[in-house]
């Protein structure tokens, strides 16, 4: 018997009070995007949980799909029945008989959120649980540990059959959190970090840095590719790309070689906040990670951050770096991320960058020169990019014919 929807629970919303219906339209775009290559679905959505009605595409094609979606906390595949006691019994003889095999053991799951129906959860049980028994030889009862376990929902306006409950990836609808920007480079962290932010529901716009002629195409496609891996979530990813060797150079020039990494994190974070104001995002996500490099401890932290009052999300500040490996992995980006590739901040950084800076020896270096002006210049001379996620896929699939 084919499944002809899913059942879709909502993840932390109940406790969301007012901003219900932003969850609920936001986890419905985040479905109906990641569901784009299947034409026939729709879409139903209440206060308390969502249809997908397949119409005839696959079932297990769309679970995998739902999988990695946030703000579902779980979902079944089910049937939808019409409200009578001989409808719920033939199509539950129907949907058991088309999963049994030989020797399996079941039980019923009654709910009955509609109290008005005829019978009451024991009479589901003992009526639905007979006829079975009568109807499919050598199935029998066990209620502790059952291969299949037919959950039969009756609500108002039908009774739902489903007999499978996946586990989905929680977190908060994309969105449904407001806007930040992510200062994404080519490394292994900030994509996890960019992609835990979104699982709290950030949307996410990309920020990265690159330093013509010192870092090539090669290392901006790096970044585009990453981005692409980000876009998949949520249908596009919009990319800043902010042209810095003007500043890394006068970096060079003006500020003493073993500030010039704390003076360097100090810019990308001004303009960074620029590009922010500009987008209307209300805070900044970064890739660091407690004591992993130089520019990581706290006390560059606290000379870094002074330049602004915007909040920085550091989602991966506690996290070992296996850790961090592992998501990276999961996400799928981190053999993007392990090609070899120049970064802007790797290429100027001095042998020895100070690991506890001072925020008032930094003050003092930068103030001997104004940067306003080329941060204004590296602002207006930013390129944005939309991605889209990567169609790859599609168009090998089609080379083949
Ligand atoms: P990552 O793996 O994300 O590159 P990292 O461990 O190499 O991090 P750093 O190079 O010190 O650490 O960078 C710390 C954070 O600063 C990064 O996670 C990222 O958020 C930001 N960052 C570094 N370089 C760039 C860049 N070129 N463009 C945008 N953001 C950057
Ligand atoms: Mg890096």
């Amino acid at each position: 018997m084919d499944y002809e929807r899913i059942l879709i629970r909502y993840g932390e919303i109940s406790t969301k009070g007012r901003n219900r219906n932003k969850f609920v339209d936001k986890l419905k775009k985040s479905v109906r995007i990641a569901l784009v290559s299947f034409p026939n679905v729709k879409v139903e959505a209440s206060r308390d949980r969502m249809y997908v009605l397949l119409n005839g595409e696959d079932c297990a094609e769309v679970n995998d799909k739902l999988k990695n979606i946030f703000g579902i906390q779980s979902f079944s595949p089910a049937i939808k029945v019409e409200r009578g006691l001989e409808a719920l019994k033939e199509n539950s003889l129907e949907l058991v008989r088309s999963l049994y095999r030989d020797g399996q053991t079941f039980k019923i799951t009654p709910k009955r959120s509609d109290k008005s129906f005829e019978l009451d959860t024991d009479g589901i049980n003992h009526t639905i649980g007979g006829y079975l028994l009568q109807n499919i030889p050598g199935l029998k009862v066990n209620v502790k540990n059952p291969d299949i376990n037919l959950r039969i929902e009756v609500r108002k306006e039908a009774i739902y059959l489903s007999c499978q409950t996946i586990q989905g990836a929680g977190g908060l609808p994309v969105g449904s959190s407001g806007k930040a920007m992510l200062m994404l480079s080519g490394g292994i962290d900030s994509p996890v970090a960019g992609y835990l932010a979104m699982k709290r529901g950030v949307e996410v716009e990309a920020v990265h840095f690159f330093s013509p002629p010192f870092t090539s195409e090669r290392a901006k496609e790096k970044v585009i590719d990453l981005s692409q891996k980000l876009a998949e979530i949520y249908g596009s990813l919009t990319l800043h790309i902010v042209p810095f060797t003007n500043i890394q150079q006068t970096i060079r020039e003006q500020i003493p070689e073993n500030y010039s990494m704390t003076s360097t994190r100090r810019m990308m974070l001004r303009i960074t906040d620029e590009i922010r104001k500009k987008h209307e995002g209300l805070a900044i996500i970064t890739g660091e990670s407690l004591g992993q490099v130089a520019s990581q401890t706290l006390e560059s932290m606290f000379a870094i951050n002074e330049v602004t009052n915007t909040p920085i999300l550091r989602p991966l500040i506690t996290m070992d770096k296996t850790d961090i490996i592992k998501i990276a992995q999961e996400i799928d980006t981190f053999e993007i991320s392990n090609r070899p590739f120049e970064d802007c901040c790797t290429i100027f950084v001095p042998a020895s960058p100070k690991t506890k800076p001072k925020r008032e020896k930094v003050q003092h270096f930068e103030s001997f020169f104004d940067f306003e002006p080329l941060i204004h210049e590296a602002v207006q001379k930013t390129e944005r990019i939309v991605i889209k996620p990567d169609n790859k896929q599609r168009s090998e699939f089609s080379d083949l014919f």
